[in-house]
């Protein structure tokens, strides 16, 4: 088996790396590493059956190895505060980085798994959120270029399926934190963890009552080789990926507060423009049609995010 992970030195994807490696795979590993690192996929680059290959997918692909059966496409900026930091990268890569990947599909014979985001629901009016909900997107806002570029990376796997007859299968992931999330991210699991940690305010931005639906990295990994297992069997699957635990902001806050036995007052900051105001995923599919569902409390996956952040 030799599987192509774009985005494979990002936080999800060194994991699914990791896991491939892990069951003898040949693993190929794209990345530009502009959110990526070489750390996160220090361990791999010492085995023989891993490629790393620093690349930029949105350009023309470098020459690699023929024979690849799977292929993975996680790259792109995936925090705000990235993708407000590199929006036009993050348009290229989810457009002509996606069409690189689904040419090179097709010339390979591969299945292709699409990482698309709970993003696509844009700031829902349905809850929680089904597979079959269009979403509610501000086609221009600050989040567009992440909303729009996942959309249209939908839209083309889609289109590849219907014209080449290409075995794919799109994921749609919702919050997703554990180790190797970079402290600096922007993200508000790491935001928390750095801030209690340091003793220093924690901030929640606008009043803490938008809810999220935070899923353990371990869980989100399983879910989407089951989805990528299931490629070739089923047609055009399209699935949530995300533990359905919802909680607020200020719960949250309160609850990585409490985990690092910190004395952080939590401040109030203003909320983003157009940031969601509840997000949860149904995943009545992935149950049915994966047999997935996420087994890591939150308590549990704070606390090992919390010990790694403490190592570093
Ligand atoms: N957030 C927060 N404080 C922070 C960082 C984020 O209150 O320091 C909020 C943010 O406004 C959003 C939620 O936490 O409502 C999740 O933000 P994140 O950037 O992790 O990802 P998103 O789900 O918005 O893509």
């Amino acid at each position: 088996m030799k599987i192509l992970v774009a985005g494979g030195a990002g936080f999800i994807g060194s994991y699914l790396c990791e896991h491939y490696c892990g069951a003898g795979a040949e693993v190929i590993c794209l990345d530009n590493l502009i959110t990526g690192s070489r750390e996160n996929i220090a361990i791999l680059l010492e085995q023989k059956n891993f490629l790393f290959r620093e690349a930029d997918v949105s350009q023309p692909l470098p020459k690699l190895p023929s024979g690849i059966n799977l292929i993975f496409n996680l790259a792109s900026p995936a925090s705000p505060v990235d993708y407000y930091r590199y929006p036009l990268e993050t348009l290229r890569v989810g457009s002509s980085g996606t069409e690189n990947l689904l040419e090179l599909a097709r010339e390979e014979g591969a299945a292709f798994v699409m990482a698309s985001t709970s993003e696509v629901y844009g700031d829902p009016k349905v809850h929680p959120q089904k597979e079959d909900y269009w979403g509610n997107v501000n086609p221009n806002g600050p989040r567009s270029v992440y909303d729009e570029s996942k959309r249209y990376a939908e839209a083309i796997t889609a289109a590849y399926r219907r014209k080449y007859g290409l075995k794919t299968a799109i994921s749609r992931i919702f919050n997703t934190y554990g180790p190797r999330l970079r402290p600096a991210d922007g993200r508000v699991v790491s935001n928390f963890i750095s801030q209690a940690r340091a003793g220093a305010p924690v901030t929640v931005y606008g009043d803490g009552s938008q809810t999220r639906s935070l899923c353990y990295v371990s869980d989100l990994v399983a879910g989407l080789a089951q989805l990528a297992g299931k490629a070739n069997a089923v047609d055009n699957l399209v699935v949530n990926l995300g533990n359905p635990r919802e909680i607020t902001i200020l719960e949250l806050a309160g609850m990585v507060i409490s985990l690092c036995s910190s004395r952080s007052e939590i401040i109030f900051q203003p909320l983003p423009e157009d940031d969601p105001t509840r997000r949860c995923p149904d995943i009545s599919q992935a149950k049915n049609v994966l047999g997935w569902e996420p087994l890591v409390s939150l308590e549990k996956g704070l606390k090992k995010t919390i010990e790694w952040f403490e190592k570093l």
